[in-house]
């Protein structure tokens, strides 16, 4: 049985007051909260360990880089990679996914397709767009049925005849909708393609084992999950990573350096040029660990409950419109109601406690195809109470009557 309260104590922020009022959070597909064992961990580490890492010889360097490894190990150990050396730190999501998409500039060429779907969040969109306006490739896009679930068909036929790239989310962050990521690698892989899935959502909603899906490319984002920010993961393939051409260059991702030219160091410190965030890869580390701690699986299927019960409540509202039905949905539910702009319901219901994200969710082309500008989103983490939905649904309720007055 999964213990909320014993959970929701690591978490004391759950605790303030906002504007008055018990916080009610809800905006955790933006952001989830972090827990004590995360910020205990990053506040050892700057007190008693603190050093640059794989640079100095003293006692503090190499505990630093042991720490900064031992993430590795754990990021590695979390997704099922065959090795650390498959696992790549990033700023997050974006990140990564630019390092990719930067990465294979020489290897898409003109006339080449790459595929991304319209479920995309814009970091899983623009990146491939831009790669292809400028190599002169084509950019397809895969759309969804009337229930937000991704069109597969659609998928085969884009890639029908070849196709480099197939860049799908494993977790929409507006439907909420989990795609096929099996189906998906597989149909890229008929195709000759290389598939990347982004897990910014999915990383928390499940359990994801790189080597089981197949996939070649995989980014997350250490927020979502409890970690700092500016901290992510590109897990890759070794000969998915070997294709990569450094997009950013300086110290230790060489090998050697004279006046003419340059040599790089081996996967993955090649594609970390800089000073890595490594005291944010520790806390992703810790945040992996707490993840164990509490239950993938359990989490992952109460917050499915969750979300399950605020689409229940959330429909009793008059005026209300849900999007899109998918056939699992996790994370998150996003919602309009008639004559109530989502931005003023947002700011409205932030004065009772409650904080759910409005606008268009970095995801225009998709809002595009629901025909709105703008949604209200509720997305839920394992650390909230079915009283919390009721809360936010109250409010959301009591909101859409004063607005629509
Ligand atoms: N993809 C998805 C599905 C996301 O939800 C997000 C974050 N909202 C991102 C990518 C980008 O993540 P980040 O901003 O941490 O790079």
């Amino acid at each position: 049985m999964f213990d909320i309260e014993s959970v929701r104590s690591d978490f004391p922020i759950l605790g303030i007051q906002a504007n008055g009022r018990p916080l009610v959070y809800l905006d955790n597909a933006a952001t989830m909260q972090m827990p004590l064992p995360v910020q205990q961990t990053m506040q050892y580490h700057y007190e008693q360990v603190n050093a640059n890492v794989h640079r100095g010889t003293h006692y503090l360097s190499h505990e630093s880089t042991k720490a900064y490894e031992e993430a590795r190990e754990a990021v590695a150990s979390f997704l099922h990679a065959p090795s650390t050396r498959n696992v790549v730190f990033s700023a997050g999501t974006t990140g990564a996914i630019n390092m990719v998409a930067l990465g294979l500039r020489d290897y898409v060429g003109p006339g080449d397709v790459v595929v991304s779907t319209v479920l995309e969040h814009h970091s899983n969109f623009v990146p491939w767009q831009q790669l292809c306006l400028e190599c002169g490739a084509q950019f397809k896009v895969v759309g969804i049925d009337q229930n937000g679930n991704l069109n597969l068909d659609e998928l085969r036929a884009a890639v029908c005849g070849g196709a480099k790239v197939v860049a799908c989310t494993c977790c929409s962050n507006v439907l909420g909708t989990v795609t096929p990521i099996r189906e998906v690698v597989s149909i890229a892989h008929q195709a000759g393609a290389l598939c990347l899935l982004d897990a910014a959502q999915g990383i928390r909603h499940g359990v994801l084992d790189v080597q089981a899906l197949d996939c070649d490319f995989l980014a997350f984002s250490g927020h979502k999950l409890g970690a700092p920010t500016g901290i992510g993961v590109l897990y890759g393939k070794m000969s998915a990573l070997e294709l990569l051409k450094p997009a950013w260059f300086g110290g230790e991702m060489v090998d050697i350096v004279t006046t003419e030219r340059t040599t790089w160091e081996e996967l993955p410190l090649r594609l970390e040029p800089g000073t890595p965030n490594y005291a944010g890869a520790i806390g992703l580390g810790a945040a992996l660990e707490y993840l164990e701690f509490v239950g993938r699986k359990e989490a992952a299927e109460y917050e499915d409950e969750l979300v399950a019960y605020a689409v229940k409540s959330l429909s009793h509202i008059d005026g209300m419109n849900v999007y899109g039905n998918p056939e699992h949905r996790s994370g998150c539910v996003s919602f309009n109601i008639d004559g109530v702009h989502p931005f003023d319901l947002c700011t409205l219901i932030d004065k009772m406690g409650v904080a759910l994200r409005s606008g268009n969710a970095c995801a225009q082309p998709l809002l595009n195809a629901l025909g709105c500008t703008a949604v209200a989103r509720l997305s839920p983490a394992f650390y909230n109470s079915f009283e919390e939905i009721d809360a936010a649904v109250s409010a959301i309720s009591r909101g859409a009557q004063i607005l629509r007055k």
